[in-house]
């Protein structure tokens, strides 16, 4: 076996940026859940793959001796309000370890005890939150979107204390970094520029050192985070994913998807659907999370400013121009994931009409968005269609739609085929969740959560096995409300 990779390279920048913290032992840790092939792609010794050993790391109950753990320090806007300091107030970094492929990848306890940056709560986590994670970072990672992962989840044998008393968890995340936004406005909010410089560099070093070779870095790193940004939100919202609380605090550096706190996947669709019960003005909507994007990396580009030229002025025009590139290159993402679930082969900005229509037409009759473009899969588009009240309209549309891929070189079974790679069979339906949840935490019934990790690993397969997982809620099963569960 190669030699177990770990360093520790953000804790050696010293308490500025993270405090040593011991997690907090819990009393009867058992298994949830164990991640073996993300354990085998990072290296992770034997030892610790679901045998005691490694209940005892994920529990946070017994460290290994390559663990450092740290809190790290963040700043954050909380549904636009500044608060100052944040910080991992109940995370844990234990270790960077550099994978079989030579990637760098932090391991992080979430939900192992209060830290210096608790600000009063807990430290803990209440087993809902915990699921939720697993399932649908998992999930989402097996769509293809940019996202933490999750390793390993613990019930802990304890009660937390929220509006009710509920068991506990710990979940063992892994990112290619936990820096966000929110680190980078704490850190400007010191007004040291050597501080900003230093961590900005190692930014630089760890997550895009092709910039660093740039005529200007750190208007480089603005660009390529806003690129990674643009990215990701137009792979949510070609998948009908709404993140559900996208602060500063929430958003990485590296592009990657965090915190799946009241996330959920949108079934019928409407543009203003908000699953979260704190968000009651609709922030972060679906429809909103383009601009939110921009407007949180507005404020990553301010953190920049002193970077990016001693002439303040000077600085807010490149930051502004760079700023300018989101809208383009998130329309540039968009377009290309949704013409390809439409099985365009080549867009062309024309097909923006195309798909505009279309979510009208889907907005009008509160579509299931999943299931319309699974059943566009198929080559005749006939079950599709059934789901439109208006069928005069459904069948103009298609006529359009029919018209701008009869010119591909592609008969309608290749065309299907490569489809449903793009519109997946299965992704993770809200009341599915939440009844895996319900058995968990009342009745410690792990089978629905085995099964519905498993069914999420292949969500562009046929269904087979999983159909019944295909299907929207029923009346009586939808979940409309999600909780941060803090
Ligand atoms: P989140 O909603 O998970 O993004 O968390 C927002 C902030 O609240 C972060 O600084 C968290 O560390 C902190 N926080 C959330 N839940 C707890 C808790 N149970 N105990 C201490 N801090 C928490
Ligand atoms: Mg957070």
């Amino acid at each position: 076996m190669a030699e177990f990779n770990v360093q520790h390279s953000l804790a050696a920048l010293g308490p500025t940026f993270s405090l040593p913290c011991q997690p907090t032992p819990v009393k009867a840790p058992e298994w949830l859940a164990f991640n073996l092939s993300l354990a085998e792609a990072l290296g992770l010794p034997e030892q610790y793959r679901a045998s005691d050993a490694g209940l005892q790391l994920f529990s946070g109950n017994m460290l290994a001796s390559w663990c450092q753990p740290v809190a790290q320090a963040y700043a954050g806007h909380q549904f636009a309000h500044y608060v100052p300091r944040l910080g991992d107030g109940r995370a844990l970094l234990l270790a960077e370890i550099i994978s079989c492929s030579g990637q760098r990848f932090d391991l992080q306890l979430k939900g192992a005890g209060p830290t210096p940056f608790s600000r009063g709560g807990d430290g803990r986590s209440p087993i809902g939150p915990v699921i939720r994670e697993y399932l649908v970072s998992e999930a989402m990672h097996a769509l293809g979107v940019p996202t933490t992962r999750a390793l390993a989840a613990v019930s802990s044998g304890e009660r937390v204390y929220r509006d009710e008393t509920l068991p506990g968890a710990i979940i063992t995340r892994v990112a290619k970094s936990h820096i966000r936004i929110g680190t980078f406005q704490y850190v400007a909010a010191l007004g040291d520029e050597a501080r900003l410089t230093e961590f900005t560099d190692y930014v630089i070093t760890r997550h895009y050192p092709q910039c660093a070779s740039q005529n200007q870095p750190y208007l480089e790193l603005l660009r390529s985070v806003i690129t990674a940004q643009a990215s990701t939100v137009a792979h949510w919202m070609s998948l009908g994913f709404i993140h559900g609380v996208m602060n500063t605090d929430n958003m990485t550096i590296t592009g990657e998807t965090i915190d799946y706190g009241p996330c959920a996947f949108m079934e019928a669709f409407d543009e203003n659907t908000v699953f979260s019960a704190i968000d009651r003005r609709g922030r972060y909507a679906y429809r909103n999370q383009p601009p939110v994007a921009l407007w949180n990396l507005t404020r990553f580009a301010e953190t920049l400013l002193p970077l990016l030229h001693a002439e303040q002025s000077e600085a807010i025009t490149l930051a502004s121009s760079a700023l300018e590139l989101f809208n383009q290159q998130y329309q540039t993402a968009y377009l290309e994931k949704m013409t390809a679930k439409l099985g365009i082969q080549q867009s062309t900005p024309d097909d923006a009409q195309l798909i505009s229509s279309l979510l009208a037409l889907m907005q009008q009759d509160k579509v299931d968005f999943t299931l319309f473009f699974r059943q566009l899969s198929q080559p005749s588009a006939d079950n599709a269609g059934k789901l439109f009240s208006d069928q005069n309209k459904w069948r103009d549309w298609c006529r359009s739609w029919q018209s701008r891929i009869a010119s591909q070189e592609q008969n309608a079974e290749e065309r299907a085929l490569a489809m449903q790679q793009m519109n997946p069979a299965l992704i993770p339906r809200n009341h599915l969740v939440q009844q895996a949840i319900t058995q968990v935490s009342e009745h410690g019934d792990l089978s629905l959560f085995n099964q519905l990790k498993q069914a999420w690993l292949t969500p562009f397969e046929t269904e087979g096995a999983h159909a019944a997982f295909s299907q929207p809620a029923t009346e009586q099963e939808r979940v409309q409300r999600t909780f941060c569960g803090t």
